[in-house]
């Protein structure tokens, strides 16, 4: 048996069966941060069972057995867009038939009529729309503010972010202060793919540069507006490419302290340009998904949270991810059309009981906090009989 003389318990009564995790697994005992070869070794490791233990080890030391979601309401307020991103199968024309095109007064009909007691966040990302003019976004978020008060509102990647400093003629930093005076508390991760221009040349061109994207997050953390990162992963990127989009975000970190969580995002095989290219008819796998949120919990060591997103990966998985450095597994969200345009077989929303329940039956403490990372409520004791987490056909 292989062992790090070291160490505690944990490693001396497990086998560390690749011996290239040995230094690894005392870096990460000591708290030391990881290179970038480490990095790829952890990608390339058969050792599935020490790259897991790891990440957890990380996860706990950061927050015990907590497992942290959100009571959200989801809203695209509209599917309008120009870009044309390669992998994107939600996007729509003007005119189409399946477009819609909500105005302010119609966001406000939509969030009212999906209300449920004890939502805390909107999160709100759409698609570039080409005439809509700035003055609706603020408005917009106004609105929101006074006719749900206490309502959190999330909403505008960076891509979207860039759109508005070119219809407004400002730059993005006022963008940002005035969508903040407007009642903006956070920005969601989107629109960073993958930060390699080879990549980003072939999947999201007309998108904002990864350089911009970053700078964006840059002048939102600067003005006290906390972000999250995502990686939309399982397409033609390389496993260099994956860890160099995390040592950007990294370095950014440590920069500012500003993002709350990364979310690595799988790329969904349906209805889009991207998947008929390349012939692709196949989901991420469920080991990919985990070494893939492994790799980020323990690369990326100054973000507190790596969240496992349901929608894409299914509830199912993200129970199991709580063992490899998932400490955050999003919303009930109540109603999502992105990932399932793009063929996600996820249910659409889920319920906050069930949301307890996925993570109880996973032998985890839910925590519900709010878009700012607020703990609302620890659910120490089971809330309904029955251990088995919802599965997708049940909805
Ligand atoms: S991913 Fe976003 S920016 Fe790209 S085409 Fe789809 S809606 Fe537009």
């Amino acid at each position: 048996m292989n062992a790090v003389s070291s160490s505690a318990g944990t490693w001396r009564y497990a086998p560390v069966r690749d011996p290239r995790l040995l230094p690894i697994v005392e870096k990460v005992e000591a708290g030391e941060r990881l290179t970038f070869e480490e990095g790829l070794v952890l990608y390339h490791t058969p050792d599935y069972n020490t790259l897991m233990r790891l990440a957890n080890r990380v996860r706990e030391r950061k927050h015990g057995s907590k497992t942290y979601f959100v009571h959200s309401l989801r809203l695209e307020f509209t599917n309008i867009c120009y870009v044309g991103c390669t992998f994107c199968a939600f996007a729509a024309r003007k005119g189409e038939a399946r477009a819609w095109d909500y105005s302010v007064e119609e966001v406000i009909a939509k969030v009212r009529e999906k209300w449920e007691p004890g939502l805390t966040e909107l999160h709100m990302s759409s698609g570039h729309h080409p005439n809509r003019p700035w003055s609706y976004y603020p408005q917009m978020v106004r609105a929101l503010n006074e006719n749900f008060p206490g309502i959190q509102v999330k909403a505008f990647t960076a891509a979207e972010i860039e759109h508005l400093s070119k219809i407004s003629k400002k730059p993005t930093l006022e963008v940002l202060r005035e969508l903040k005076e407007a009642g903006l508390v956070a920005l969601p991760g989107g629109g960073a793919e993958i930060f390699a221009e080879r990549v980003r040349k072939q999947i999201a061109k007309n998108k904002v540069k990864a350089e911009k994207w970053l700078q964006i997050h840059r002048e939102a953390h600067s003005l006290g507006l906390r972000t999250n990162a995502t990686m939309l992963y399982g397409h033609i990127e390389t496993l260099e490419e994956r860890l160099d989009h995390m040592d950007r975000l990294r370095r950014l970190q440590d920069e500012t302290g500003g993002f709350y969580s990364f979310i690595p995002l799988a790329f969904q095989p349906d209805a889009n340009a991207l998947a008929f290219n390349l012939g692709k008819t196949e989901f991420t796998t469920g080991l990919d998904d985990l070494r893939n949120l492994a790799v980020a919990r323990l690369y990326l060591d100054n973000f507190d949270h790596i969240k496992g997103y349901w929608v894409m990966i299914s509830s199912d998985l993200v129970q199991v991810s709580l063992d490899w450095g998932v400490s955050d597994i999003d919303g009930t969200i109540i109603e999502e059309h992105i990932a399932h345009a793009a063929g996600a077989t996820s249910p659409l929303g889920l319920s906050r009981q069930k949301m307890v329940q996925l993570i109880q039956a996973a032998g985890r403490i839910p925590v519900e906090r709010d878009a700012l990372y607020n703990e609302l409520r620890v659910f120490e004791a089971p809330i309904a009989s029955g251990n088995r987490a919802p599965r997708a056909a049940a909805h």
